[in-house]
């Protein structure tokens, strides 16, 4: 999970929150370049849901990337980077960002997605979900779907959660606005069986060094390699109890 790819003015570098959301454009091509070389798979986010959806297994090194709100950088920084290593990644557009300065534009999105980029919504406004009346909650819903529906056209599937705000209330009007899948602020990694409306993402923050990029990118794989040992250590122990058992 990432916002901004850029290297910051010493004007942006005093702000700590500009700091945490921006990772600097080196730093994101060797975090690339490391997935590539390593032999990850990168799917988008779209791919991860279906899988899920269909219980239909994922390669055991696999990363879709997601970036948030819809910063100018996701094109002019990370989108190059991202074709130089074939790799792809997931927008997650608040709709109302479109064309505004530092913030991508239609023919941004559009060139992004025929280079092989996915998108979600973000919603219209960036609005806390779970404080909003039904009706606002419908339209933030709704109303970024069509959009972007309408403006790529391509099937918007699933949602970020702004903020990583949800509730009860907002799964509900998510599916009920169609939605297959909504994405969380953090949580780990995905794993068979996560909730469709409540899934974990990892967020790689602008302070991340390789050595925490490393450990959050291989979470998802040794997760899964241990639930695969302790099963096969359940599995062996049915076995020795039903040897030990008297005939
Ligand atoms: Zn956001």
């Amino acid at each position: 999970m990432y916002h901004r790819i850029d290297n910051l003015t010493p004007d942006q570098s005093r702000s700590p929150l500009m700091r945490d959301l921006t990772v600097p454009t080196a730093d994101f091509e060797a975090q690339v370049k490391y997935l590539a070389d390593n032999g990850f798979t990168f799917l988008l986010a779209s791919q991860v849901e279906t899988a899920l959806r269909n219980h239909q297994p994922l390669p055991q090194r696999a990363v879709a990337i997601t970036m948030d709100d819809g910063y100018k950088d996701n094109f002019e920084k990370a989108f190059p980077i991202l074709q130089k290593y074939h790799a792809c990644a997931t927008i997650f557009m608040v709709t109302n960002n479109f064309e505004k300065p530092d913030r991508l534009s239609w023919s941004d999105a559009r060139t992004m997605r025929d280079g092989g980029l996915g998108y979600g919504s973000h919603t219209v406004s960036h609005a806390d979900m779970t404080t909003l009346p039904g009706d606002r909650l419908d339209y933030e819903l709704c109303e970024s779907k069509r959009i972007l529906e309408q403006g790529l056209h391509v099937p918007i599937t699933s949602i970020a959660y702004p903020s990583g705000a949800y509730n009860q209330t907002v799964i509900e009007r998510t599916r009920a606005a169609g939605y297959l899948a909504g994405w969380k602020k953090g949580g780990g990694p995905v794993q068979p069986g996560s909730e469709p409306y409540m899934l974990p993402r990892v967020r790689v923050h602008g302070k991340t060094d390789m050595e925490a990029f490393h450990r959050k990118v291989w979470s998802g794989y040794w997760t899964m390699r241990m639930n695969a040992a302790a099963q096969q250590m359940v599995a062996s122990n049915h076995v020795r109890h039903a040897r030990q058992r008297p005939a």
